[in-house]
């Protein structure tokens, strides 16, 4: 029996599979990686959140990024989010 990969959400805080998350890192010139599901062993530090607008939100506002990856920039993270949940289908392209 495979047990599941369990991480916690740092908007709403609920924990969930780790497939069903977005994991945010950033990469080492500062900018803001959204890793493919397919490649969970990215390296750096890396924080999840549910592939939703309002827990990025939620995060932001909770500043739950600035102590996981400082330095990340909003506007850059949110376009590529928004471009993760579009390829999920989770928001219309
Ligand atoms: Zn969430």
């Amino acid at each position: 029996m495979v047990r599941p990969v369990l991480r916690t959400c740092v908007g709403c805080r609920q924990i969930r599979e780790q497939p069903a998350l977005v994991r945010i890192t950033a990469d080492p010139s500062g900018g803001v990686v959204v890793v493919p599901p397919q490649a969970p062993k990215a390296p750096g530090r890396g924080t999840y959140l549910c592939p939703s607008l309002p827990c990025l939100e939620k995060a932001w506002h909770r500043r739950a990024f600035r102590r996981a990856l400082p330095g990340l920039d909003e506007v850059a993270l949110r376009e590529r989010f928004e471009a993760e949940l579009r390829r999920r289908g989770v928001i219309a392209a």
